[in-house]
């Protein structure tokens, strides 16, 4: 936990195998992992599955809470979902429209899975996109998954280069996903949608060609994508109310991702203020009339403003502000060396 201004940051990482369904370490194995690395929570979502939560094993590792929840597909093993906080699992012929609906019935917290995968469905390597952009009730999606851009941009030539370095060879979100997902924002009065990074970690053993190797130790991958949450409180030591108090971070969209490779993006701050009201990402204002957005990066970095889509305002430094001159959905993006470091939620102004 860093303190960040008015907020108590805390960063970890979310989608994460293990030996449960298709990763290979325990699941005390990898909590290990994520205490030592030090990070503040981990998100476990093995497939159809919450044997490890029925184990008791939703608690506190040393700092480090661990969540676990189930990755949920259809019967055509396509538009997978991850699930934290249902009764169990839940029946494995429901439409993902019954399994969206069923999971926010349960109040449980329903992100929606590497959405965008566009490699082909066949062959050994098939991609799992979310096609029922119709189903009401999620909360958030993936934004960046570690696995869906990996497996789109590898190749023949690069592949030495990917398999040994996957955190260097992470680029950053696809235009595809982020229009989709300010799409998914800007319907009027519709719900906030929060945009997280994800791992989706498995640490495969892979065989390319005549190559066998572990592609993403666990280790490596909780040192690359992490999903950043701030609190107005601490985060209690209560499992229960720690649980809640991410759900509701995550559905105030008070979130920011960042590829740990470039840099701690700790202490990243994106916030707009208008008289005595101030906000920060996930927080609306009535209007942009004297409205003054500010972020600040822990780092000097090529940091781009987008409003409604566009991009409005760009600088490099750690600082830049800007007074917008409509109402609309603002965020921002921030690149290091032409690779993504830090994607932050959305301001809303006048929705
Ligand atoms: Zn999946
Ligand atoms: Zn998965």
């Amino acid at each position: 936990m860093i303190k960040s201004g008015k907020y108590f940051e805390y960063q970890g990482c979310i989608h994460i195998h293990t030996s449960e369904s298709d990763g290979t370490k325990s699941i005390d194995e990898v909590t290990e992992i994520a205490s030592q690395v030090g990070l503040d929570f981990i998100l476990i979502s093995d497939h159809m599955t919450l044997d490890s939560r029925k184990a008791g094993k939703q608690r506190y590792y040393k700092d480090t809470l661990v969540l676990i929840g189930y990755e949920h597909n259809d019967v055509e093993d396509i538009n997978h979902y991850l699930l934290f906080g249902t009764e169990d699992v839940l029946g494995a012929k429901l439409t993902p429209q019954e399994y969206v609906a069923e999971g926010a019935r349960q109040g449980a917290l329903g992100i929606i899975a590497h959405p965008d995968e566009i490699r082909p469905r066949q062959g050994r390597y098939p991609s799992y996109p979310w096609l029922a952009w119709d189903a009401v009730g999620f909360d958030a999606v993936e934004i960046w998954n570690q696995m869906s851009e990996w497996m789109e941009n590898l190749s023949w030539i690069n592949w030495g280069r990917m398999l040994f370095s996957p955190r260097k060879s992470l680029e950053s979100p696809t235009a595809r996903i982020l229009s989709k997902w300010d799409s998914l924002n800007s319907e009027k009065n519709g719900k906030k949608i929060a945009g997280l990074g994800a791992i989706d970690v498995h640490a495969y053993p892979y065989r390319f060609g005549p190559f066998r190797i572990t592609i993403f130790p666990y280790k490596v991958q909780f040192k690359s994508l992490r999903t950043h949450l701030l609190l107005p409180e601490e985060m209690s030591k209560d499992v229960a109310i720690a649980q809640k108090q991410i759900f509701d971070a995550v559905r105030d969209c008070r979130v920011f991702v960042s590829n740990c490779r470039w840099g701690d993006a700790s202490r990243f701050e994106f916030g707009a203020h208008r008289g005595a009201e101030e906000v920060i990402c996930g927080g609306s204002l009535d209007s942009f009339e004297n409205t003054i957005m500010y972020t600040r990066t822990p780092d000097v970095a090529q940091i781009k403003l987008i409003g409604n889509g566009q991009k409005l305002a760009e600088t490099f430094g750690n600082f830049l502000e800007y007074k917008p001159n409509s109402n609309g959905l603002y965020r921002i993006e921030v690149y290091k060396n032409g690779k993504g470091w830090i994607f932050s939620n959305h301001i809303r102004i006048g929705l």
